[in-house]
């Protein structure tokens, strides 16, 4: 199975793996990382912004909808 890298396109290698459970069976979780150890560091600094703004975007969804439910029961009142 092809999987490389989405930041330079070399295929990626398996890192660290590890044991995690689904139910009754255990799963092996294997995390694949770039060969070039500073390319996956660029990576790992893309995922972890993308992962934050996808925090802030869905804090922001709450907020927003709070702020509606407020507002309505403001005008219900
Ligand atoms: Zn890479």
């Amino acid at each position: 199975m092809s999987n490389p890298c989405i930041n330079c396109g070399r295929e990626r290698i398996d890192g660290k793996s590890w044991e995690g459970k689904s139910g009754i069976s255990t799963i092996t979780y294997t995390q694949t990382i770039c060969p070039d150890s500073e390319c996956q560091k660029i990576v790992d600094q893309q995922t972890a912004d993308r992962k934050a703004k996808s925090e802030l975007l869905a804090r922001g969804k709450i907020e927003a909808k709070l702020a509606r439910q407020k507002l309505m029961a403001t005008a219900g009142a």
